[in-house]
């Protein structure tokens, strides 16, 4: 980080500033030129308030140099990171795919996804049971009763289950759940984040709908810097200024996040695109991008689904998906994830 000073900075001020500096446990480098006098920072200014310096009378500017987190950023772990889910793995080469319906509807819906995605090759089932919808008046969930149909299916197919926590107080209740899904809603609450930190659940965290970057990771930061590792992010479209599509796929997100960080990053293509029909070639865009996995929504009755009907695969378009997913993962030289 680089502090620049004001051209009348006085000798006393600047010595104060040094003190402060020195007493956050940071190393200076000062530099007098013709033109600029700077104040180079080193060692970890991850936790340096830069609003601060800046309100400092005698600070013209700050410039950070390096990122503001440190347990995400690949800088410190080069090693990508692999979230094992009971020996289901996602990252690394490792590839996963999540799927099943946006919403837990009944007992009769969720078996009769869960069986045919297992069938096809998903290793994690995926479903709603507390849903943050924009209109109060919407289908909000079965939450508790929802759950409880999720538990009954793992049980039943033996695949761990992924599911949306909307705050800290149900974490008790989210127990048996094997990875706790952060809604994009909920990217940036921060105390939901700071209470999953404390656990050592898989956290599945969305991007939030029009957060940059260096936002997303900052949010991986929160949970990590409690002392969870386990964090998947998962890009799921971006707010833009295009109507045909519910949300813009931002594909460089993989790139970007994987070269920045070693966490696992995974495509959500249903929430992306909005769409069913483009899930399909959004995904080959995401394997070809370099991403460990998909999440993807399926229903085995998409016109009557109480939630993201149009952009849910049946289960026979699904299996067709899941055969295209596998040789393209594999071409990639990555291994297909699958329970037992
Ligand atoms: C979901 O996965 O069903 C969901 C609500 O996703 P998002 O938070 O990305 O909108
Ligand atoms: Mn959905």
């Amino acid at each position: 980080m680089i502090v620049i000073l004001k051209k009348d900075a006085q000798k006393a001020k600047i010595d104060s500033l040094l003190q402060t500096i020195d007493a956050l446990g940071l190393k200076t480098h000062y530099s007098q030129g013709d033109e600029t006098t700077i104040i180079g920072l080193i060692g970890d200014t991850s936790k340096v308030d830069t609003d601060s310096l800046l309100a400092n009378e005698i600070v013209s500017d700050v410039r950070r140099i390096s990122e503001p987190y440190k347990a995400a950023n690949r800088r410190f772990h080069p090693e990508d990171t692999v979230v094992d889910v009971g020996g289901v793995k996602i990252g690394q080469g490792f590839f996963s795919i999540i799927a099943g319906p946006c919403s837990i509807e009944s007992e009769a819906q969720l078996t009769t996804i869960a069986k045919s995605v297992k069938q096809s090759g998903a290793a994690f089932l995926r479903g709603g049971a507390f849903k943050p919808r924009t209109s109060p008046y919407s289908f909000q969930g079965m939450e508790n009763d929802g759950l409880k149909l999720l538990l009954a299916a793992k049980k039943m197919t033996g695949l761990p289950i992924v599911t949306e926590i909307m705050s800290e107080t149900q974490i008790e209740d989210f127990e048996d759940v094997d990875v706790l899904q952060v809604g994009a809603r909920n990217m940036q609450n921060f105390r939901l984040l700071k209470e999953l930190g404390k656990t050592r659940k898989p956290i599945l965290l969305k991007r939030g709908l029009s957060s940059t970057i260096e936002e997303f990771l900052m949010s991986a930061e929160y949970i990590m810097a409690g002392g969870n590792p386990n964090v998947i992010l998962c890009e799921r479209g971006i707010r833009t200024f295009e109507t045909m599509v519910r949300n813009t796929l931002d594909i460089s997100a993989v790139p970007l996040l994987k070269r920045q960080s070693h966490l696992p990053v995974v495509i959500d293509p249903s929430h992306a695109a909005g769409i069913a029909w483009m899930v399909e070639p959004l995904s080959r865009a995401a394997i070809a991008a370099g991403a460990d996995g998909l999440m993807i929504e399926v229903h085995n009755n998409p016109k009557e689904a109480l939630c993201d009907g149009a952009q849910s695969l049946t289960p026979e378009s699904f299996d067709a998906l899941m055969g295209q997913v596998a040789a393209r993962a594999a071409f990639e030289g990555k291994v297909m994830s699958r329970h037992g």
